[in-house]
């Protein structure tokens, strides 16, 4: 058996288009939804983060702003920057991309955007909207996560759910999200017993670990869905051939692409889960590319919250 692809590419811009309708709606009426991405020193991965999110908001018709403190920036010196976006009308949705130099206190910077314009769903205020189902504003990647199982039909309520990972910005929020829609959900981190024995309980697998291939074949019940959202850079020869063995159509060309760029993304999940799983996120192409579709809609969603408009049934918590 092999698992059915889960496409996040054409999810991810299905939303896409969803959110240029309401994003050109708004503008019609005087309202164009509006982004703020705060960029300090020059981080390569953060830049081409940023440059994404800001050719994304071109294509959707979201107005776009980037704002580029220099590396020295201080705590000080970037809380009033965001002060700044907090007032601003023509800004929905303020997004201090990170990580954030050393000097700089970034909890106190995330805490200091207003919780209406927080498209990150990081603040404290969206937390607990999100854990005691208020309005509010969800993290892109696990509302991202949420969409992929619910546009391709996989049923959510009274099945199995198990996260792999505790982070404050994917598996927590994943995990609430999952309760939210009445899954059953366990939450495992490192310090887990049998977490072979824990994931195998799963109907929905959700991998948000951070460590290449971790979950293989005897971490999954048979026909489970599983969800890779790890992202993972691998470069060593030796490695890429362990997880890309074998002459299928699509590791020739992922291993032409390997060397030529000399590098290739792997999530968590091994590839060989595709034989035991019922379906399976891509990596790449399966959650990522919601990330940035997700962030899109949460900055529409803040401008119609904002502007007291009523929420479209994608955009509620
Ligand atoms: P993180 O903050 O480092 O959290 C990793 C979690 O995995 C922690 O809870 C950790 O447990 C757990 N973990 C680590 N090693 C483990 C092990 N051996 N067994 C069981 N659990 C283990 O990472 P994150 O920010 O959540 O990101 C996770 C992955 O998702 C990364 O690959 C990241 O690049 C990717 N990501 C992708 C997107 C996207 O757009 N697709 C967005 C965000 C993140 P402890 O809490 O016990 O330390």
């Amino acid at each position: 058996m092999s698992a059915l692809i889960l496409d996040g590419t054409k999810i991810a811009q299905e939303i896409r288009t969803e959110a240029a309708v309401e994003a050109k709606a708004m503008a019609a009426a005087g309202l164009r939804p509006g982004l703020a991405v705060v960029l300090v020193g020059h981080n390569p991965a953060s830049e081409i983060y940023v440059r994404g999110k800001v050719k994304a908001c071109e294509e959707v018709g979201v107005y776009s702003e980037k704002l580029t403190p220099p590396e020295s920036v201080t705590t000080g010196e970037l809380l009033a920057v965001i002060e700044e976006l907090n007032r601003r009308d023509a800004i929905d949705g303020i997004l201090v991309q990170l990580p954030l130099p050393p000097q700089v206190d970034a909890k106190k910077v995330l805490l200091a955007v207003d919780p209406a314009k927080d498209v990150d769903g990081f603040h404290p205020m969206n937390v607990g909207f999100l854990s005691t189902q208020r309005p509010g504003l969800v993290p892109c990647t696990p509302a991202g996560v949420i969409e992929i199982l619910k546009r391709s039909n996989i049923p959510i309520a009274g099945r199995e759910a198990v996260v792999v990972g505790r982070s404050d910005i994917v598996g927590k929020p994943v995990a609430m999200l999952l309760t939210n829609a009445n899954a059953t959900v366990t939450i495992c981190h490192s310090k887990t017993h049998d977490l072979p024995g824990v994931c195998r309980r799963a109907d929905i697998l959700v991998a948000a670990i951070g460590r290449a291939g971790m979950i293989t074949r005897d971490f999954v019940k048979p026909g489970a869905t599983v969800i890779d959202v790890g992202m993972n850079t691998v470069t060593d020869p030796a490695e890429f051939h362990r997880f890309f063995s074998g002459t299928t159509a699509g590791n020739a060309k992922r291993e032409e692409a390997f060397r030529k760029k000399g590098s290739t993304l792997i999530g968590d999940v091994h590839p060989e889960v595709a034989e035991v799983a019922g379906a399976l996120t891509p990596v790449p192409g399966g959650v990522g590319p919601l990330t940035i579709a997700m962030l899109m809609f949460n900055t529409v969603k803040a401008a119609k919250m904002r502007h007291g408009y009523r929420v479209p049934e994608l955009l509620r918590v």
